[in-house]
This record gives structure tokens, sequence and C-alpha cells, in this order.
């Protein structure tokens, strides 16, 4: 159960001294309160005060990174069972698994593919994570020189995955400052990975089944001194991947069972079903995610779903507002009002993109949100329009001065016409609808 922020503070040891980075112990205990500050920085806690609070004021789901550099990712530090009660913070990291079976070369374009491949979606640059090694041959020579070959293709997170603790560690020699995650630790060999991780200061993975053997098992390896721990749940069956992934969410969102609060490993090769699997993954907790290479719509599917469901449903996503040119549009193009709501911005520009009529697209600020609920809100109005069209200064790019409003802006039309002294051309309330009224409309 999580502590309020005064019930923290009269736990503090209220010197205000600073060395916390706060200015004051009330500062401190509210940030902790919002599991926004590590108790660990504050020296002059009792010990007994430190873990009362330790088991409270930390995230529930540790944080955990994979890899170092640019393309390192963390995940864990996640706090709600559902993303519209606050959002998800640490999209899960999707890696393409190889085998050590493979040859060179296919190894090479499998990396080289996630080190270049990226698509942009509603202006984010969506990208794979990373590459999982698998110990298929068994040979800790072929592990090892598959790891150097993932290693000089590429600065990428890496998923060493091998049952033997010698073909780890011959692995290890070759990338083990790079903090690569090590799978797997079981029940009979978790002291030697354990030795491993910590030799190499790597996260490790546990692979249990079961809730009460994982639980013993994360509590056996912290003892040994890992701290990043992140679990393999073992899925049977898809329906295991739900059930079980949201089983040790719960518990660990709750704190009902600390032991239980680390991110969660999912190998979707498991099911004959990948794509499933891997969406199931994503919707269902999974904070690192292995697959084999994917097709083109695999691929674009498996981010799309990953960018919807970890972005902040509070927040839409905004573009900034401004005056966009499509083309290379002269100052007889026309100029195409919208709202900084991304997709509705994207949409828009995608169907002008087709056209190839050159354009201006004009967009004003109405904190992300879409035409028709803007209009509603008020938030879209004469006002807006007309010192957007100072702002960005279209009267200098075009020499005449009309403007086509979205359908679902008509009721604005009058009003914006009087505001601005534009004449106002009410275009279609389907974006997919522009390039034929532009034909008939505009050109005419
Ligand atoms: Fe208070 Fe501790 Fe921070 Fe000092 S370091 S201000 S005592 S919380």
């Amino acid at each position: 159960m999580a502590l309020k922020a005064l019930d923290i503070y009269k736990l503090l040891p209220k010197k205000n001294c600073k060395e916390c980075g706060d200015p004051t112990c009330l500062t401190f205990a509210m940030k902790l309160a919002g599991g926004k500050a590590d108790i660990d920085l504050c020296p002059y806690l009792e010990k007994e005060a430190k873990s009362v609070l330790g088991a409270t004021t930390r995230p529930p789901i540790r944080l955990v990174t994979i890899g170092v550099g640019e393309r390192s990712f963390a995940v864990g530090e996640e706090f709600v069972l559902y993303r519209h009660e606050k959002t998800f913070y640490h999209p899960p990291g999707i890696l393409f698994k190889v085998s050590d079976t493979d040859t060179p070369d296919e190894i090479r374009a499998v990396t080289t593919r996630v080190r270049d491949e990226s698509f942009v979606r509603v202006g984010a640059d969506l990208r794979f994570n990373g590459i999982a090694v698998e110990n298929a041959s068994g040979s800790d020579e072929a592990f090892a020189n598959a790891v150097m070959t993932v290693e000089k293709a590429a600065d990428l997170p890496l998923v060493l995955m091998a049952k033997k603790v010698d073909a780890l560690a011959a692995a290890l020699v070759h990338c083990g400052t790079y903090r690569p995650l090590i799978h797997a630790a079981t029940r009979d060999n978790f002291k030697e990975m354990c030795a491993l991780a910590n030799r190499h200061g790597c996260p490790l993975v546990i692979k249990a089944r079961g809730l009460d053997e994982l639980t013993s098992l994360t509590r056996a390896c912290s003892g040994e001194g890992v701290r990043d721990l992140v679990m393999d749940l073992s899925p049977q069956s898809l329906s295991d991947v739900i059930t079980t992934s949201t089983a040790v969410r719960q518990l660990a969102i709750t704190r009902n069972d600390p032991d239980l609060g680390y991110p969660v490993f999912l190998d979707a090769t498991f099911s004959e079903m990948q794509d499933a699997a891997i969406a199931l993954g994503i919707v269902k907790y999974a904070s690192v995610v292995v697959t084999a290479p994917l097709s083109p719509a695999s691929a674009r599917a498996a981010l799309t779903l990953r960018q919807n469901i970890y972005t902040d449903p509070q927040k839409p996503i905004q573009m900034n507002p401004g005056l966009y040119r499509i083309g290379s549009p002269g100052n007889d193009a026309p100029v195409l009002l919208s709202v900084n709501f991304s997709l509705t911005f994207f949409t828009l520009e995608g169907y002008l993109e087709a056209t190839r009529i050159p354009c201006f697209m004009l967009v004003v600020d109405t904190e992300g949100l879409s035409v028709l609920t803007s209009v509603a809100a008020g938030k879209l109005n004469e006002t807006l329009v007309r010192d957007s069209i100072s702002k960005f200064l279209v009267g200098s790019e075009v020499s005449h001065k009309k403007l086509i409003i979205p359908g679902y802006a008509a009721p604005l039309s009058g009003r914006i016409e009087e505001a601005t002294g534009w004449e106002v051309m009410v275009g279609p309330r389907d974006a997919a609808e522009i390039g034929d009224f532009l034909e008939k409309e505009w050109k005419k």
C-alpha cells in the first residue's frame, strides 16, 4: 500500500540539508509519494525507516536498462494495470532473434536491418530495438562467434540466450561491457548465472513456471546480489501469456508480492502464431519481446501497436502549430486550415501529397484536439484562426485571401470570414475527399 506524502515526511530526518537534491524534506517526501525519487538519496535515514519507505515508495516494477549508448532502452517502472488509469511509460523492446547455426551473412543481414530500418508514423521514428542471439548449436565457440558477428555489424542491445553458463561466459568476453540481457537463470543454475551477471554488471532473465517458483527465484537471485532482473514466465499457450502476465502485473502493482516487481520477458517464437503472441505481449505487459525477423507487414503492425499502446491517453500527440508546405507551393496555392492533433495532420498531409497539388497547411493550436472536438469545445474559433494567419504570416505567402476550412468547422465559416477578412471555403468532412474537392473547387 503506497504511503501519502505526509506519512513519508514524518519518517524523514527533517534536516532540510538539500543533499537529496530537493530544497526541503517535504518536497522530497512529495516526490517519493509520486514514485519520482529514490529513498537512497537521503543519507540520514535510519535503517528501519529506510526499509519501510523503500518498500512503499520505490516504483512497484523495477526499471531495468538493456544495452548502452544511443540505442539502449529501459523497461519496467510502470505504475498501473490499465493504460487509461494513467499511462504506460516504457514501451517494450522488440528484438529480432538470430541463431548461432545461421551463417555470418544471415546474422549480419538481420543485424543491419534492425540497425537501419525505421518507419515514421505520426511524426515519430519507429524502430526495433536489438538482437537476441540463441545458442541453438550447443557450441560455446559458435555462440561467441555469432555474438561477435552481431557486435561488429552494429551497436545494438543484445539478449544472449543459452542454457549453458559456459556458452554465455564465452560470449560475454566479447560484449560483457555493453549490458546485454542474459537469458536465463533457472532453479538449477541460478548461482552460476548470478555470478556471471554480477561479474559483467548485466541484467539477468530468470525463467520459471508458476508464480511460486518465480517468486522464490527472484528472491534467490536478488539474494545473490543481482537486482536488475527480468522474468520469463515460460508461457505454454497464448492464453497463458495473458493470464500469467496479468497475474504478475496485478501482484506487482498492488505490491502484494514485491518479489514479482520486475519487467516481463516474452519469447514470441514459442507460438506458431507469432504475430498474435507479439500483440498479446505488447498489450499485456511484456517489456522485452523476442521474435523471429518479421515480414514488412508484421513489422509495421507490431511497431504501430506498440506506439498506440504506449502513448499517453491523456495527452493527444500534437504537432507544432505553423504554416506547413506540401510540395513547393507558389503564391496562388490553396491554404488549408487544420488542427494540431497529429493524427488529423498526418492523415490530411497524406491525402494532400497524393493530390500532387502544392499547397499550404495552416495548423492552429487546438491543444492536440481533433477538428470536431475542438469546435465543440470552443478551442477552434475565429480569434485563433485570425491570430494564426497573422502569426504565421500567411498573407505574405499567398496573393489571394481564400482559406479552406475542414467540413466539421463549417459552423464557424461566417465568423472566420468576419474576423479575418478572408473568404472561407468549406472543405469536405472526410480528408479522403480533399483531392476531389481541390480538383473541383480550387482549380475551377
Ligand atoms: Fe531531508 Fe534527507 Fe533531503 Fe536532507 S537529504 S533534505 S534530510 S530528505
